[in-house]
């Protein structure tokens, strides 16, 4: 089984209960897609939990470390979380280590291609058009040009985030959240069908539900399972308060996944 985990947003609280959900499952190989930093009051620790795992890509918040965030891209209170996260990453550690953590995050891949058996598998953090800021969101089943053309560059299966929003998007342009699944939360995959996997996101869960949520993927990589888990929000959302450079509110949506 492969697990692949997105935006963790310096969630350390959230990231440790999905990594210790994982590590009780028979799961080989973990890929995280990106936006390790940005919003929340652990980054350094979540740069340190992420390089531990197998394969990452850059996210938006990732990159965002690397250019002045004054840009039309980020609200203000995203662009303050850049700057304050900025800082926080260059404290602590030898010279070396604190230069080697801005390096693992410059050097991110924003793409990446592999396969299982005869499966294509694709991971990025928003959208293959896009890699970094391309938003996949369930209304754009409506928006038949943008989906077409986002398909045509899948051959397999998407594995996305960036939306925060978990979900299944078909090539017939349908949207399935995990919770219209049955309980199991399982999705099958036809043979050779095309789809695009959002894993919803670890540390800033927005579909209304504040458990840290990911998908695991199975060994033919014929189906996915999206799975919940309940983390210490208030642990997170403590923290946040007590980071004058981290905006209240960032704290009060983990309450209730929005
Ligand atoms: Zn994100």
């Amino acid at each position: 089984m492969i697990a692949i985990i997105s935006d963790i947003h310096s969630n350390l609280a959230a990231l440790e209960a999905v990594l210790a959900d994982i590590r009780s499952r028979d799961v080989e190989r973990i890929i995280c897609l990106g936006d390790i930093v940005g919003y929340g009051p652990q980054p350094r620790e979540c740069v340190a939990a992420v390089r531990q795992l197998g394969l990452t890509i850059m996210g938006n918040h990732d990159e965002a470390i690397f250019h002045s965030a004054k840009t039309d891209q980020f609200n203000l209170r995203a662009e303050m979380a850049i700057e304050w996260t900025r800082e926080q990453l260059s404290l602590e550690g030898s010279e070396e280590e604190v230069k080697a953590r801005f390096e693992f995050l410059r050097n991110l891949p924003m793409t990446e291609e592999r396969a299982i058996g005869s499966v294509p598998l694709l991971y990025v953090h928003g959208s293959p058009r896009k890699p970094l800021r391309e938003y996949i969101f369930p209304r754009d089943i409506q928006n038949v040009e943008k989906m077409r053309e986002i398909f045509t560059l899948i051959r397999g299966l998407c594995f996305v985030g960036h939306s925060h929003v978990p979900g299944i998007y078909t090539e017939d342009l349908t949207y399935v959240h995990p919770s219209e699944l049955e309980l199991l939360r399982i999705y099958h995959f036809e043979e050779r069908q095309k789809a695009i996997i959002n894993v919803g996101s670890v540390g800033q869960p927005r579909d209304n539900d504040p458990r840290a949520c990911y998908v695991t993927l199975t060994d033919e990589a014929d189906a996915v399972v999206f799975r919940r888990v309940r983390y210490d929000v208030e642990k997170t959302r403590r923290l946040i308060h007590s980071v004058p450079g981290l905006d209240n509110s960032l704290g009060d949506r983990l309450l209730e996944g929005r």
